[in-house]
């Protein structure tokens, strides 16, 4: 694009988008300078009124166009011309007003209705913004008269009520629309509370609200149960539709007892009349009350005109025919299958088997609709443990089986506090290795002694305690006195003993301040959780001990030949980055073929093992490692040891072992062993070259006559 053509381009884009302010702008102008005055009585003693008027209209409709009609209209565009409407709307009615008389004319209370429309109708800054200018206007033209006092006070009092007209106008609104919403609130919250009672009064949830377990699986059961209303109130429809359009009804309708079997409610109606109830009704009145003891079919005939007895009508209506028959299941009854009709065409039995069969039906829905619902909430629960175990299995070491433990057991139930403790020593003490909710921090890490508390007693017992997951805080401690304030304020829990075949491995602790939340259904749902949480700390207990064998020799304890390698390569890599140095002592015993050639191989053995011993004992700190090398050979790593340093703990368990006697079948034995001394960096660089060295001067120790530390100097390499 050409600078002449972007320039052109510029001033088009700018000209569309701010014509209608120029406009309503040059309109004020025409208005401030009073060309309208004399409008009304010579309308065409001058061009300029009727044109600007002609154009106003003009580009009033383009605007309503645009904000209204254009579909295609973007948002940001649409509130533009919300903005110009207003704009065009306040300088308009200035301009009929000032047509009409002036400031004084009977017609100025439009700039208060303007206002307060606008206002309302438009968001608030716009509203506020479009205030300011209908108060401009008055001022250009209190200014472009020569002020006067009189003139002043005019003004400020009109600038006054058109604020006070904003002001309350605005509030007004933002009121009424905040009760409208609080309303539509109230009306939703009292549809749910109307599915619930529902699904309890069809038997589809749980006996009462409160008794179920975590909030999530309350969520879940409400979400299940509007779905089976929704289906059972779809069908019921479909029925008493039916047998209104067959029988010629005037009204079939369903009425249904509550929980408690005392009032009656419509469920659904099928009618020719709107003087059906919305009310509950007594389950005595009328008809429904002699149907209801009765427990058989009802049938009235020639009932006269505003027979009262029909408690389902809000008025008498002019029915002259009622059947009604009981629902009833397992002798339950739960509720009426009413049918009237008018025209003296009386009910015969064959009218009241049809519709006991229809209440069959119906309750035949209904107990579908339960099973299905009943299978929903099964297939959740099972879908929430299949992912419970999943993660477990997942787990491969104890703290994360643990932490995968808990957030399984708040996913099935509601707790408070909830803990994980592991047996640490066989048939011993339990240690809490994980804790959640309230008070926590004062359960995690502590270890507990055997006692008769619930977590040993559980365990034991191969059972949950306590007895239908009730607790009584001040009588069944639950870990230790010590800490039983973490659950004095609870009142269920369930203490859940982890085990794995017959080997017990910990307690899982769920404990509530509600009563009665371990329900017969979530006890068994935790108790399969627990189950899977014992395999899943078995398997945890297997990977550790298989890392630890591959990593571990098997005869001294010690870290094995690999395990050495690997060590060394992230001691030497550490160094090289930290300019420190790296000491490697290589061990090997003397004579030691001797040893079994005399003592056999069991003493050998036993002599590598108390080697092994020696060193751990002597190679403390963190930073160093003693490994086997292989056969009677054994190798020190000392981080951050220089040459002397090392010599020095070579020294030291040199003379530890030299020390050392040991009994035999064949009389006392004692060994000693020689080693060579390497250092990082002076010694060499890789680790080949080190272990070389360590080996070189190890083998110079055994030529020097065994029992002995020799470090590795020029010399060496010479021979
Ligand atoms: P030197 O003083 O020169 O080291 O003599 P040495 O007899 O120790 O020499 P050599 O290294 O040849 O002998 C090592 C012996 O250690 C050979 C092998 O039978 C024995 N050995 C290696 N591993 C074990 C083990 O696990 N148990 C036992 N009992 N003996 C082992
Ligand atoms: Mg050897
Ligand atoms: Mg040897």
């Amino acid at each position: 694009m050409s600078t002449l053509e972007f320039t052109v381009y510029s001033i088009r884009r700018g000209w569309r988008f701010s014509k209608t302010f120029v406009f309503a702008g040059a309109f004020a102008a025409a208005v401030v300078a009073g060309v309208f005055a004399g409008l009304a009585s010579a309308p065409l003693a001058s061009i300029w009124p009727p044109a600007l008027l002609v154009a106003w209209s003009l580009m009033f409709a383009s605007r309503i166009r645009t904000r209204f009609f254009d579909p295609y209209a973007k948002p940001k565009t649409s509130r533009r011309a919300e903005l110009e409407i207003g704009l065009l709307l306040v300088v308009g009615v200035h301009a009929i007003i000032q047509a009409a008389g002036g400031l004084g004319s009977p017609l100025y209370p439009l700039v208060y209705i303007l206002v307060a429309f606008l206002v309302v109708y438009t968001p608030q800054w716009m509203g506020f913004a479009l205030v300011a200018a209908a108060i401009g206007i008055e001022v250009g033209l209190m200014v472009n008269a020569g002020p006067d006092e009189s003139a002043v006070f005019t003004t400020a009092v009109h600038g006054v009520f058109i604020v006070f007209f904003a002001l309350i106008n605005f509030a007004v609104t933002r009121s009424e629309v905040a009760r409208t919403r609080l309303e539509a609130r109230r009306v939703l919250e009292a549809k749910q509370v109307e599915i619930e009672n529902e699904a309890r009064d069809f038997r589809l949830t749980a006996p009462a609200r409160g008794q179920t377990g975590a909030l999530s699986r309350q969520d879940e059961q409400a979400r299940i149960s509007t779905a089976a209303v929704r289906q059972v109130r779809n069908a019921m429809y479909q029925h008493v539709d039916l047998l209104k359009k067959t029988m010629g009804l005037h009204t079939c309708v369903v009425l249904w007892l509550d929980t408690q079997g005392e009032l009656l409610r419509i469920l659904e109606c099928a009618t020719e009349t709107d003087a059906v109830t919305d009310r509950r009704i007594e389950k005595g009145a009328g008809v429904l009350g002699a149907v209801l003891q009765g427990g058989r079919p009802l049938r009235l005939k020639g009932l006269r005109c505003g027979y009262g007895g029909l408690p389902y009508y809000e008025e008498p209506v002019k029915v002259t025919d009622f059947l009604g028959v009981p629902v009833s299941e397992n002798g339950i009854t739960r509720g009426i299958l009413c049918a009237d009709r008018c025209g003296d065409r009386p009910f015969e039995a064959s009218d009241a088997e049809i519709l006991l069969a229809t209440a069959e039906s119906l309750l035949s829905i209904l107990s579908n609709e339960r099973v299905f619902s009943q299978l929903q909430k099964a297939k959740s629960e099972q879908s929430k443990l299949l992912a419970a175990t999943d993660r477990l299995s997942q787990a491969l070491t104890q703290k994360d089986v643990v932490k995968a433990s808990l957030e399984a057991a708040a996913q099935i139930a509601q707790y408070d506090v909830a803990a994980v403790a592991l047996v640490i020593e066989p048939g011993a003490k339990q240690k809490v290795l994980c804790a959640d909710g309230q008070g926590a921090e004062k359960l995690c890490d502590k270890e507990f002694s055997p006692s008769s508390a619930l977590a040993f007693a559980a365990l034991k017992n191969r059972h949950f305690l306590p007895y239908r997951a009730e607790l009584d805080p001040r009588s069944q401690i639950v870990f230790s006195k010590a800490t039983q304030k973490v659950f004095c304020r609870m009142t269920s829990a369930m203490v859940l003993p982890l085990v794995s075949g017959e080997i017990p491995l910990g307690t899982l602790v769920l404990a509530s301040e509600k009563a009665g939340i371990y329900t017969e259904q979530v006890r068994t749902t935790l108790q399969v959780l627990g189950n899977q949480l014992g395999a899943a700390l078995l398997n945890a207990k297997m990977v550790r001990r298989l890392e630890e064998m591959a990593t571990t020799d098997g005869l001294t304890g010690l870290p094995n030949h690999r395990t050495f390698q690997e060590e060394l390569d992230k001691k030497l890599a550490s160094a090289g980055r930290f300019g420190t140095n790296l000491s490697v002592i290589l061990c090997d015993v003397d004579k030691f073929k001797n040893v079994n050639d005399t003592y056999g191989h069991p003493v050998g053995d036993m002599v590598l093992r108390s080697l092994g011993q020696t060193l751990r004992r002597n190679v403390v700190r963190d930073t160093d490692l003693a490994a086997r090398y292989g056969g009677e050979e054994f190798v020190i790593l000392c981080e951050g040891t220089d040459t002397q340093g090392a010599v020095n703990l070579a020294e030291r368990v040199r003379g530890d072992l030299e020390g050392q006697v040991f009994g035999t079948e064949q009389g006392e034995l004692r060994c000693t062993i020689s080693m060579g001394v390497a250092t990082f960096p002076q010694h060499g660089l890789v680790k080949e070259e080190l272990i070389e060295k360590a080996d070189t001067a190890l083998y110079a120790a055994k030529e020097g006559g065994r029992n002995q530390v020799r470090t590795w100097d020029k010399s060496l390499s010479d021979k």
